[in-house]
């Protein structure tokens, strides 16, 4: 759109009614991706209108988790989203040929960020979930400028060292501002095929400890919102693009799930 005025994001007007959600891990491989897919998923079975960004420059597997394998088309300097399960998608690979891998530096990932919140056509949203890099960078920093409305939910597995750095990708709300809408734990337990036994493979305890760790420095109350179990499934509907809270939804880990998309 060389040349011509940013246009205005949505959902950073006074009186959007769209919720949005940045979600946030403090290191790659917890689980964020797969947690977002499937509460997209679960929210828009609900009958909401759901969109999701994927901005993991370093992973951008939302659409491969939801099954989407259309490029997004313009329609009158409009980006139309593929959509697939009742979710609006647009991600940043979407935008790179091939499996080209993202070199892009900040000012042009803030420019790509204004772009898929402004002018990707989104219709009118109830919920907005944004898939965040891990860490606390540039991005986090971009969303917050752009939406300071979004709240920030942390993804975290219950290990002792997983939860610090998530801890610390949470407490940027200090310095933006924004609330956090909670935390999920993800990979809480393996529940025993034989003996239905939980066997704590990740240790114990890291969800509730950003929980509080947050509740503290925020000075108001972050609720820990789930303790997703480890499930086999869960990675195959990822692989498949079928998320496990619509494919099983009586599965442990897809109960849980639900219930988290319930609390928002
Ligand atoms: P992140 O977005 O934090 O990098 P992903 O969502 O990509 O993490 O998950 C990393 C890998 O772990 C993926 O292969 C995913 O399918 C798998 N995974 C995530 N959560 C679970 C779980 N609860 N049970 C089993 N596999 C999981």
């Amino acid at each position: 759109r060389g040349g011509q005025a940013e246009r205005e994001i949505p959902f950073a007007q006074p009186g959007s009614l769209t919720r949005v959600y940045a979600v946030a891990s403090g290191k790659g491989g917890v689980g964020k991706s797969s947690v977002t897919v499937n509460l997209a998923a679960a929210l828009a079975a609900d009958g909401l209108k759901v969109g999701v960004v994927d901005a993991d420059i370093y992973g951008h597997s939302v659409p491969r988790m939801l099954g989407v394998d259309r490029r997004p088309t313009a329609v009158e300097q409009m980006i139309m989203p593929p959509e697939a399960h009742g979710v609006k998608v647009i991600s940043i690979g979407m935008f790179t040929p091939g499996n080209t891998p993202v070199v892009w530096r900040g000012p042009m990932l803030h420019r790509a960020l204004q772009q898929f919140l402004a002018d990707v056509y989104w219709g009118d949203l109830d919920v907005l979930l944004m898939d965040l890099p891990p860490g606390t960078g540039d991005i986090a920093i971009s969303v917050a400028q752009l939406v300071p409305n979004a709240e920030i939910l942390v993804v975290t597995t219950p290990q002792q060292a997983a939860a610090e750095v998530a801890e610390r990708a949470g407490a940027i709300a200090v310095q933006t501002h924004q609330r956090v809408a909670g935390v999920i734990e993800n990979m809480s337990y393996l529940p025993c095929p034989h003996c239905g036994e939980r066997i704590e493979v990740f240790g114990s305890g890291g969800g509730q400890q950003v929980a509080d760790a947050l509740t503290r420095t925020l000075g108001a109350k972050v609720p820990l919102l789930g303790q997703i179990p480890l499930d086999t499934r869960l990675r195959e509907g990822g692989d498949e693009g079928k998320p496990l809270v619509l494919s099983d939804p009586d599965a442990p880990a897809a109960r849980e799930l639900l219930a988290v998309a319930e609390r928002l």
